[in-house]
């Protein structure tokens, strides 16, 4: 069988980033970082290495990510993630807008069902828009689905560390899907990136 891919998200799940204003202090546990003009304090959660390394011990780790991939790469730096670039699944390597509705847009999947035989953790919710659409990509069910508690850059409340423990035992213990019962994937468009290792 094979391994478990895990994949993680990056903002207030690995990290926190608040949107600055020229001259806003600096908190103590940010550094500053720019991006098209604009400038954001951005923290490395404590626990981030911790889960990271817990992902890794167990299979192949990628981050899944709705920023885009010069702010997902940066960050990855700025902090160690430990990500090679093809590792990282940023907003353009899997889902496009299109014009909607009253001057808007719908955002649909560059492809779907690409990693059925991994987990996600989130601090977004399985059920919310954000959580179904990665769950979509991914084509897993909740229960494959890790939400940990959002990251705002504070120190953590203290009934973190039970869940931050329960969450690594979840890593851990998630079983691997009999490769004959993955179904294969469905690629929307071609631009779909497939630098990451996923295999068809
Ligand atoms: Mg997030």
């Amino acid at each position: 069988m094979e391994p478990v891919c895990k994949y993680v998200d990056l903002d207030h799940t690995l990290i926190s980033t608040r949107l600055a204003q020229p001259g806003d202090v600096v908190p103590e546990n940010c550094v500053v970082m720019r991006f098209a003009g604009e400038i954001y304090h951005s923290a490395l959660r404590p626990c981030a290495h911790q889960l990271l390394a817990r992902c890794r011990e167990t299979g192949p780790t990628r981050m899944l990510t709705t920023a885009t991939r010069a702010y997902s790469l940066a960050h990855n730096e700025q902090f160690q993630l430990g990500f090679a670039p093809e590792e990282i699944f940023a907003r353009e390597d899997w889902r496009y807008n299109i014009p909607g509705a009253y001057g808007g847009h719908e955002t649909l999947l560059l492809a779907e069902n690409v990693c059925p035989n991994s987990l996600l953790i989130d601090d977004f919710g399985p059920t919310s828009e954000g959580g179904r659409m990665k769950r979509k990509f991914l084509g897993i069910p909740e229960e494959r689905y890790i939400q940990i508690r959002s990251y705002e850059g504070r120190p953590e409340p203290e009934r973190f560390k039970d869940e931050l423990a329960s969450i690594l035992e979840r890593i851990s213990a998630m079983p691997s899907i009999p490769v004959e019962l993955i179904a294969p994937p469905i690629v929307h468009k071609t631009s779909f990136n497939t630098m990451g290792g996923i295999s068809f």
